[in-house]
């Protein structure tokens, strides 16, 4: 008998941020990695905690903020953002 619990602990459309949401590495929104992905230009659009959250300039601010331009605040430089992920995490 195999069990299906033990294996299906990883769930899709969970609400909540990832850890690397927020650290900023990913847009709140639609998911894109900016460490992979630089073209998009990514915006603060919200806070959790300390954190800045950052989603794509356009559509996912717009989703995330309610403007397409987020927040008026500028986003951690990208290494920034990775060495405080790689620090933060216990
Ligand atoms: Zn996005």
């Amino acid at each position: 008998m195999y069990s299906q619990d033990s294996i299906s602990g990883r769930r899709r459309g969970r609400p909540e941020p990832t850890a690397e949401t927020l650290a900023g590495l990913t847009c709140l929104i639609c998911g894109t990695d900016y460490r992979n992905a630089p073209g998009p230009e990514a915006v603060v659009v919200s806070h959790r905690d300390d954190k800045q959250l950052l989603a794509c300039h356009g559509t996912c601010a717009r989703m995330a903020s309610g403007s397409v331009n987020g927040v008026d605040e500028t986003p951690l430089p990208l290494a920034e953002r990775v060495r405080r992920h790689q620090a933060g995490g216990s």
